[in-house]
């Protein structure tokens, strides 16, 4: 089986690779680095690994076959898209269209990573796959939630209109090792803040309301999705919902850090509450997440520390 993982050395990008080599798959991981880091591959030692740097927003070829595309390339944490807001629009439209054409042209089978963040601001909790949402298109999270939109609507046009055979992850707030420390996103955030004994910085009163799922349950749900024969799109994220408060207080007990709790503006349009309904997943993946908080956040401690004199 020959693979390809665009954004393979992001976070997750990374952890699909080494899982799709463990499997005994060519992997084939393409990346600009624009928010990846080559570190997070460097420890990959395998004759069965190719990685090239190429912007998936501009077309690209191969000669031989190509089985799956794991088409994962985007910025993804709200700091790194509200910067590179053209990027993220251009990589959801023009990459994810390059690759479906990519898939087209090698009759391989395509998953996009979409993302949670397509139900907005919900008014509906916990969110079920047909949900539509209550997105704001010209809010400054519009950029990157209307490109992963985009994306499920013309993965869907080729599937109906091409025959493509695609899949569509909804992929709900995930952690774990190789996180960026410096992405912005909350986990990276308050671990940082917590083992420098710098304040948590809790946007808000800290009440919405995010469900945390640790990387290996997210990548084995992603490697089940696309061995499926389900076209529509799936929910995979862990369920036990909590604020943004309490998630602060959970890391500090675990730190043991001596931080202080202090409040900043919540950014716009920032979901008050996220949390799947996995229903579809257990029935047509038999898959659920299986690591517990708090042995996700140890785990993730640990490459933060080990990360230390590097950050
Ligand atoms: P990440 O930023 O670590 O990884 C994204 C990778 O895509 C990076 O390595 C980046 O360099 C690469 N990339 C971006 N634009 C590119 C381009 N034009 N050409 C080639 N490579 C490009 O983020 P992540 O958390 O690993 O997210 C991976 C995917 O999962 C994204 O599509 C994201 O939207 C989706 N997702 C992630 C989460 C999460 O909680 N981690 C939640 C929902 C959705
Ligand atoms: N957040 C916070 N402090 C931080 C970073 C984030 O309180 O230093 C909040 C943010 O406002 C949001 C939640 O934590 O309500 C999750 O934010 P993140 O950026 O991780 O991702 P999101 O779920 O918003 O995409």
């Amino acid at each position: 089986m020959r693979s390809i993982v665009t954004g393979g050395a992001g976070f997750l990008g990374s952890h699909l690779c080494d899982l799709l080599l463990e499997k005994g798959h060519d992997v084939i991981c393409i990346d600009n680095l624009v928010t990846g880091n080559a570190r997070n591959i460097a420890h990959i030692n395998s004759d069965s690994f190719t990685y090239l740097k190429h912007d998936i927003t501009r077309p690209i070829y191969f000669g031989d076959k190509i089985d799956y595309i794991f088409h994962l390339a985007s910025p993804a944490s709200p700091v790194d898209y509200l910067e590179l807001p053209i990027q993220t629009l251009k990589v959801g439209a023009l990459g994810t269209y390059n690759m479906l054409g990519l898939a087209k042209e090698k009759r391989a089978r395509l998953l996009i990573a979409s993302t949670s963040e397509v139900y907005g601001d919900p008014q509906v909790n916990p969110q079920p796959e047909t949900y539509w949402g209550n997105v704001n298109p010209i809010g400054p999270r519009g950029v990157y939630d209307e490109a992963k939109r985009y994306a499920e609507a013309i993965t869907m046009a080729y599937h109906r209109y091409h025959g493509i055979d695609t899949r569509i992850v909804r992929i709900f707030n995930t952690y774990g090792p190789r996180m960026r420390a410096n992405d912005g996103r909350v986990v990276p955030n308050f671990i940082n803040q917590a083992l420098k004994g710098e304040d948590i910085t809790v946007y808000g009163d800290g009440s919405q309301t995010r469900s945390f799922c640790y990387v290996s349950d997210l990548i084995d749900g992603i490697y089940r999705l696309m061995m499926s024969d389900f076209t529509d799109p799936v929910n995979i994220g862990n369920p036990a919902e909590m604020t943004v408060l309490e998630f602060a207080r959970s890391i500090i007990e675990i730190t043991g850090s001596k931080s202080k709790l202090v409040h900043r503006d919540l950014p716009v349009d920032d979901p008050k509450v996220r949390r799947p309904d996995i229903s579809k997943a257990k029935e047509i993946l038999g898959w659920e997440p299986k690591i517990a908080l708090e042995e996700g956040l140890r785990n993730t401690l640990e490459y933060f520390m080990s990360m230390r004199s590097e950050l």
